[in-house]
C-alpha cells in the first residue's frame, strides 16, 4: 500500500514525505500485514497511488484491457505547471468511501500485478534532484500513517529485505529504465517537456498499445534502423517494448544515440566508399 507521491525526482522533498524518518541501507523497521489485521484493506481507499509505466502494463493486462483502455478508466493525469514529466494516478471509486476498484473483502484482487508503491508501503521512496556529475540514488523513508496498525508488530525488516518479501526484483530493470528517464541530466536546471513532449512521452512509456501502433503501423521502421527480429519482437512481447520506448525516448527527448536513422547510416555507408 501507498501514500503519495513515489519514485520522481525532485527539487525538494515532496510534502508527503517531509518529517518521515530517511531509511539507510542498514536500517530496520518493524511491520506485519496479513487478513489478520484489524485494519486489512483500510489502506485501499482514498489514497494517491502513482503509477509507473510498469505498473499500468501489468495492471492492464491483468484486467484483461488495453493500456488506453485501462488508462481511460482507471487512471486521473493530473495537470499542474509544476510538472515536468506526465503523472499517472490509480482512480479511486465513486463511492463514499472512494474504495480502489481492485479491492476485495478478501484483500487485493490483482495482488501479483498491483503496483509498485503498493508493494512497497509502508517504505516510501523519492529520488534527489538531477545533479551534473552525480548517479541519483533512491532515498527510502518510514510511513508511519496512523491508520495503519501493521507498524506495531515486532516482524524486522530492512529496505533490501521487504523489497525481496514484495517480490520488487522481478520488475526492477523496467522500473530503472523509467527512473533513468525521468532523472535524467538533461532536466537539471529545471528544463521541462513541451506539450508535444509530454505527450510522446506519455505514450511510448504509459500507452504501450498505441505505441506499438505507431512503431509498427506507420512509416517508423522504414525511417530507422531496427533488426528484423527486433520489429518481430516488438509485435507480442511487451517488456521489450517498453525497453524499446525508453530507448526511443532517449533519442527523441534527450537527444541519445541510441536510434539511428536509415538516412545516416545510409551516408555513413556513402562515406566509407
Ligand atoms: S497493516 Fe497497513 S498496509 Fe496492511 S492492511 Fe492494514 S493499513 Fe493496509
Ligand atoms: S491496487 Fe490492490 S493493494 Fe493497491 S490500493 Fe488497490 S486493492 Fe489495495
Amino acid at each position: 500500500m501507498s501514500k503519495p507521491p513515489e519514485e520522481q525526482p525532485v527539487d525538494e522533498l515532496p510534502e508527503a514525505l517531509k518529517g518521515r524518518r530517511q531509511l539507510g541501507p542498514k536500517e530496520t523497521f518493524c511491520f506485519a500485514c496479513n487478513p489478520d489485521v484489524p485494519c486489512f484493506t483500510d489502506c485501499c481507499r482514498d489514497i494517491n497511488i502513482m503509477l509507473t509505466p510498469v505498473d499500468v502494463l501489468r495492471m492492464a493486462r491483468k484486467v484483461g484491457l488495453t493500456t488506453g483502455e485501462f488508462l481511460d478508466t482507471h487512471t486521473l493525469l493530473p495537470i499542474t505547471k509544476e510538472l515536468h514529466l506526465p503523472v499517472v494516478m490509480l482512480k479511486m471509486g465513486a463511492d463514499d468511501e472512494k474504495r480502489c476498484p481492485f479491492v476485495t473483502d478478501k484483500g487485493c484482487g490483482i495482488y501479483e500485478s498491483r503496483p509498485w508503491s503498493c508493494r512497497m508501503y509502508p517504505v516510501a521512496s523519492a529520488m534527489p534532484p538531477a545533479r551534473a556529475g552525480v548517479q541519483p540514488e533512491t532515498l527510502h523513508f518510514l510511513s508511519e500513517d496512523d491508520f495503519c496498525k501493521g507498524r506495531t508488530f515486532d516482524t524486522e525488516w530492512t529496505v533490501e529485505r521487504w523489497r525481496a518479501d514484495q517480490n520488487i526484483d522481478e520488475q526492477e530493470e523496467l522500473e530503472a529504465g523509467f527512473r533513468g528517464l525521468v532523472s535524467h541530466p538533461w532536466f537539471i536546471g529545471g528544463r521541462a517537456l513541451n506539450a508535444k513532449q509530454m505527450e510522446a512521452f506519455f505514450t511510448a512509456c504509459y500507452d504501450l498499445d498505441n505505441f506499438r501502433r505507431f512503431v509498427l503501423e506507420s512509416s517508423f521502421t522504414s525511417r530507422f534502423v531496427m533488426a528484423d527480429s527486433l520489429v518481430e519482437k516488438l509485435k507480442t512481447d511487451d517488456e521489450e517494448l517498453l525497453r524499446f520506448a525508453y530507448r526511443w525516448m532517449r533519442f527523441a527527448l534527450f537527444g541519445e544515440p541510441t536510434m539511428q536513422t536509415i538516412a545516416e547510416a545510409e551516408g555513413e555507408a556513402d562515406g566509407k566508399d
